[in-house]
């Protein structure tokens, strides 16, 4: 009972989460769950804490300042202890999420996927979007979050396009990026009409993930939203997992277009779907 990546999970298992997302039961699954949280997080912490409430479940927070990091104790070691009292745990840290399987884990964001913000992305997409096409537009290859989407996309045959912001400079991703992108677009001069906006009906902006590299080039990678939004058709969404950068103006929260406002509202009942349909096994 653990998700680490959204490979191990089939279409028929997606949309029965989906479903459970949608049934709104009041739920006492009396679990607990440890949300161990080693980088910074605002709404998938907070969201997997209200989720475990809403399907009857104890969570316990532990942070990095709280933990035996510190002391030289290792994320394994922090694992074993908290999986004698829990559950399941759920994981954000910066280490490979697959090196812990043999633990009930969920993986909240490691270096390589956020297969729960995928999946919210997913939802929010097939809720309100008729015949998606999505363009994925940023610093795509050291999103992890763009990395579970466009796995979720692809086994969804959902068409899409990527518009990176910044080169493919980290080989490892390069390799999983070429295998899942066909038809990547690709190039550093800035935003233009004739890279066919018109054919999306959503655009998925990413922030720069100035944490995850170094080497960044800050002069190719500044995306200007009020050009996006210019050229975009009046009825193209927008989606971003946030924290939002330059590239997303506070502006156009109040626009109809504003889909991410719903995409972090579904964050909870998403978690608790999840949360209820591992914890159930
Ligand atoms: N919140 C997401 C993550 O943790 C997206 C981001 O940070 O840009 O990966």
């Amino acid at each position: 009972m653990s998700l680490v990546s959204v490979d191990s999970l089939t279409i028929d298992d997606i949309y029965k989460l989906f479903s459970l997302t949608d049934n709104k039961r009041v739920v006492k699954l009396n679990k607990r769950i440890a949300n161990v949280f080693f980088q910074p997080s605002l709404r998938t912490r907070t969201s997997f804490e209200l989720a475990a409430d809403l399907v009857g479940c104890k969570s316990t927070n532990i942070f990095e300042k709280e933990s035996a990091l510190d002391k030289g104790e290792t994320i394994y070691d922090t694992l074993l202890t908290l999986s004698l009292s829990h559950d399941i745990i759920v994981l954000r840290s910066g280490e490979d999420c697959t090196n812990f399987t043999n633990f009930n884990i969920i993986n909240a964001g490691d270096c390589k996927e956020h297969p729960t913000q995928a999946l919210i992305d997913l939802y929010t997409i097939l809720k309100h979007v008729y015949n998606p096409h999505v363009l994925i537009v940023g610093d795509i290859v050291h999103a992890r979050t763009a990395t579970s989407l466009i796995k979720l996309l692809h086994k969804f045959n959902i068409p899409f396009r990527l518009f990176f912001t910044q080169d493919l400079t980290d080989p490892r991703k390069g390799e999983l990026f070429r295998s899942y992108y066909l038809d990547a677009v690709k190039t550093n001069t800035g935003i233009k009409a004739s890279w066919g906006y018109n054919n999306y009906n959503i655009i998925y902006l990413l922030r720069n993930q100035v944490e995850n590299h170094s080497g960044f080039d800050s002069s190719i990678d500044y995306i200007n939203f009020n050009s996006i939004v210019s050229l975009v058709k009046k009825d193209t969404m927008v989606m971003h997992p946030f924290p939002r950068g330059r590239e997303l103006s506070q502006v156009f929260d109040s626009d109809h277009r504003a889909l991410y406002i719903k995409q972090m509202k579904y964050a909870v009942p998403v978690r608790a779907a999840i949360l209820e349909s591992l914890l159930n096994e």
